[in-house]
């Protein structure tokens, strides 16, 4: 079997990656080793995602956005940030950059069925699920994966096989890795002063604890604490774990009840040497995983998919062989050095925030109020986390500036 590419991963970026590639009309092959995820009846994925604006227009683009159940998608209009209330908070605002809102929060099934629907409406687009990679041939001109005893031969394999990534293991690229010493416990809860389409997130001496707004009085929450807390909040009963959010919030949401079950995830930071080999790429965790504090590892990924795609299209467009070095090292020029950049500014963020003392905590609390002051500073803060700024493949930008983009094109030719 011969492909235009192969993408091994069929995750929120892996299945992005195929979904912006197909509509391209490239053929590929999609592996991956677990079912379409179910979707609960009633209440929500315990896993959500807080997603950009830049990572709705990439969404968009790809025709998966309008296949999104409008129950599963819940704006955030305002974020509010806080350590200790005397001390000062920094309010973000959608209308103060004119957007409708900051982001939306998502539930992964949701999205990850989404992707699904839209990959079996694309002919190029072949899934193999589910498989598991384990065998990688790179040669110089063509890479080859074994699928099901059978060799699959093509110019190109995309690693979008999570942060433990097979591909970067057998390319031999090498990572950096840190761990937090954090584990994340997350779980579905309901507040009964509301949540007022805002995401809320405290900075507690071992971690961030974030509310991220659901349909109704529901939310999301999102609390990186150390191992052991988070072991216990894990398991005690469920009247210590809300009287446990209660205090944490300081009532700041209302009463707390608990509307599923809860996990728990170690936090580690990953960043790839490189994101690109001989006929390899890595988009997403496979290349770099980041501090959910921000909610930024999904948007980062699929960014990068939206990019990887757009200069594969190009190549291929100009009739060049698309796995070649010169047109991958462009990919690793653009995406590697903005992704390094994120990583460290949120792991320092978490570092900062970590329970020192004394001139450290006034310090970074009246950078909290000097940053609410300052109205510009505010806006780009926004900008940069709605993934509104910076060097973005066309699919992130808005359909809009998209259309008039293509325009202007058509009228210079
Ligand atoms: C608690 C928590 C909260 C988070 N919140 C947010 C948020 O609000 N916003 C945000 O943007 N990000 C968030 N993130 C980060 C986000 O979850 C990840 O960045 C994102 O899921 C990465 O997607 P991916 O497709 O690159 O990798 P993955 O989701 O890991 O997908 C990899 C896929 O590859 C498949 N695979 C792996 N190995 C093989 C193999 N050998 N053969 C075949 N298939 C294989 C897997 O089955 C999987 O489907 C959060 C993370 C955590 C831990």
């Amino acid at each position: 079997m011969i492909f235009d590419l192969v993408i091994v991963g069929g995750g929120l970026v892996g299945a992005t990656l195929a979904a912006d590639l197909g509509q391209r009309g490239f053929h590929l092959g999609l592996l991956e080793a677990r079912p379409i995820p179910p979707l609960p009846d009633t209440g929500f994925d315990l896993r959500v995602s807080a997603l950009t604006r830049a990572t709705q227009h990439v969404l968009e683009s790809v025709g998966v956005w309008e296949l999104l159940p409008a129950e599963r998608v819940h704006p955030f209009r305002q974020m509010v940030v806080w350590e200790v209330p005397e001390a000062g908070e920094v309010h973000f605002d959608s209308a103060d950059i004119a957007e409708p809102a900051l982001g939306h929060i998502v539930e992964n099934a949701a999205l990850q069925r989404a992707l699904d629907t839209r990959l079996s409406q694309l002919d190029g687009v072949e899934i193999f699920r589910p498989v598991k990679f384990e065998t990688l041939m790179l040669e110089a001109m063509r890479a080859a994966v074994v699928v099901d005893g059978k060799k699959i031969y093509a110019p190109l394999v995309v690693g979008a096989d999570g942060s433990r990534s097979r591909v970067r293991e057998l390319a031999g690229i090498e990572v950096q890795e840190a761990a937090y010493g954090q584990r994340a416990v997350v779980a579905t809860v309901t507040v009964s002063r509301g949540h007022g389409d805002t995401a809320w997130q405290r900075f507690l001496p071992n971690g961030p604890l974030a509310f991220l707004p659901l349909p109704g009085e529901h939310a999301s929450i999102v609390w990186s604490t150390t191992p052991a807390h988070a072991d216990a909040l894990k398991q005690m009963s469920e009247t210590s774990f809300v009287a446990a959010l209660e205090d944490a919030y300081e009532g700041r949401l209302g009463e707390v009840k608990l509307a599923g079950p809860r996990a728990a995830f170690d936090l580690t930071s990953i960043g790839a040497r490189d994101y690109v080999g001989r006929r390899v790429a890595l988009v997403g965790d496979a290349a770099h995983t980041v501090h959910p504090l921000a909610g930024q590892g999904v948007n980062l990924g699929i960014l990068d998919a939206a990019s990887l795609a757009e200069i594969l299209g190009a190549a291929r467009d100009a009739g060049r062989d698309i796995g070649r070095a010169h047109t991958l090292r462009k990919y690793q020029r653009w995406r590697k050095g903005h992704n390094a950049v994120m990583r460290a500014a949120l792991s320092g963020f978490n570092w900062l925030f970590g329970g020192h003392s004394g001139a450290l905590r006034d310090a970074r609390n009246m950078g909290l109020r000097v940053t609410n002051q300052i109205p510009p500073l505010k806006r780009l803060l926004m900008r940069y986390a709605s993934g509104l700024s910076g060097d973005l493949p066309a699919a992130a930008t808005p359909r809009d500036y998209r259309k008039a983009m293509a325009q202007r094109d058509a009228r210079s030719v």
